[in-house]
């Protein structure tokens, strides 16, 4: 059996090895490290397979919402909802950008964002919401975008764990994660769903008006050379990461099939135990790319069931151990723990197995036994 790996970027890049070797070995030879071709092909492919007008890359994931914020001209003192069971970056550029960060609690059955701890947190300041498509399943989206219309705030999604998700309306239309909101941000670190060699990050949005805003923001504020209209920030793609991502986009559904097949399986294993939740799909299965699979372990002892693991080589991990809004930087009076029961809650239960393309049927097995045979 292969080792298993909480994420094999190795194995998968055998898949597409020569591909990738000659396109970076070009780029090492005409030298166009910085805005080379590569950059434009795969903004218009990733435009066409998002079914979006504009993607604007940039140079990682947090700079992508941090511009996403700029873009939108929201000002210190606007309080921006998201959600406390995330990545800090969500709320780090929130604080950054002197923004009051307003964290709510999340829904248990799906880990994201509650769409009424939403509506209760919203007051005459607050200006967006940003949902998170955490591991990789997208955000209750419908009910998102009419809460946010009847109180006239922007929509950014945080699409860093959900790219390729899909969602379904409830009359039927489906849309991919990133084109939805007003605008989105996604990542393309290494262990993403479409990840590339470095760091790397883009925004997406229909609106031309903002993605031309945004275009200059990436720019040092530029939208004529040598003009610095507005304060922007240096946030690019290089070519070399560029290609790696066209050598991998025309994968992204089959590696998110692989990833799909992969949490069939584990849920079939781990099924109906009286310790274990495992994750639910809301609506259509596509509604959901597993960037992450993440069990709750209920009435058991989660801290021994990861020393099992551990001692079988078997990496697991707990995403989030804490709420942000129990984070040193973003600790805030105004909070009330009664709030958080739902993070506070998931930050004892939960358990993230290993999870990318390449997992095959011996090592889902394998780690199925373990903890089968740990909580007996
Ligand atoms: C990874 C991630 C980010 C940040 O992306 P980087 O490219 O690492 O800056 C932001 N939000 C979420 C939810 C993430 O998972």
């Amino acid at each position: 059996m292969r080792k298993i790996q909480m994420v094999d970027l190795k194995s998968q890049y055998e898949g597409i090895k020569e591909i990738v070797n000659q396109s970076i070995q070009e780029i090492l030879e005409n030298t166009s490290f910085i805005n080379g071709p590569q950059v434009h092909t795969f903004q218009k492919g990733l435009e066409e397979y998002l079914g979006v007008k504009h993607v604007i890359p940039c140079a990682n994931g947090t700079d992508a919402l941090q511009i996403a914020m700029m873009g939108l001209g929201l000002k210190p003192g606007d309080e921006v909802i998201t959600a406390d069971f995330t990545f800090a970056a969500t709320v780090e550029v929130i604080a950054l950008l002197q923004l009051t960060p307003v964290l709510v609690d999340v829904d248990p059955s799906n880990f994201n964002i509650s769409v009424e701890a939403i509506r209760n947190a919203i007051t005459p300041k607050t200006k967006a919401i940003v949902p998170v498509h955490l591991f990789g399943q997208v955000a209750p989206m419908e009910e998102i975008m009419k809460l946010a219309e009847e109180h006239n705030l922007y929509v950014i999604e945080d699409n860093a764990q959900g790219i390729g998700a899909s969602y379904t309306y409830s009359n039927g239309t489906k849309k991919k994660a990133g084109s939805i909101g007003h605008i989105a941000a996604t990542s393309f670190f290494p262990s993403k769903n479409l990840g590339c060699y470095g760091d790397g990050g883009a925004i997406f949005t229909n609106d031309d008006d903002l993605a031309h805003v945004i275009r200059g923001i990436v720019n040092h504020g530029m939208y004529e050379r040598y003009h610095h209209d507005v304060v922007g920030v240096n946030s690019r793609l290089d070519s070399i990461q560029a290609a790696v991502l066209n050598a991998k986009l025309p994968k992204l559904d089959s590696y998110n099939t692989a990833r799909r097949n992969a949490a069939n399986a584990y849920s079939n294993a781990l099924a109906n135990h009286p310790n274990i939740i495992t994750p639910i799909v809301e609506g259509d299965e596509d509604s959901h790319v597993f960037h992450q699979y993440t069990l709750r372990i209920v009435n058991a002892d989660r801290n021994g069931l990861m020393a099992h693991l551990q001692s079988k080589d078997i990496p697991c991990a707990i995403y989030y151990p804490i709420p942000l809004h129990r984070q040193k930087a973003y600790l805030d009076s105004r909070y009330n723990e009664a709030d958080f029961t739902v993070t506070n809650q998931l930050v004892e239960e939960v358990l993230s197995l290993p999870m990318h393309s390449e997992l095959d049927e011996d090592q889902l097995v394998f780690i199925t036994d373990a903890i089968l045979e740990f909580l007996k």
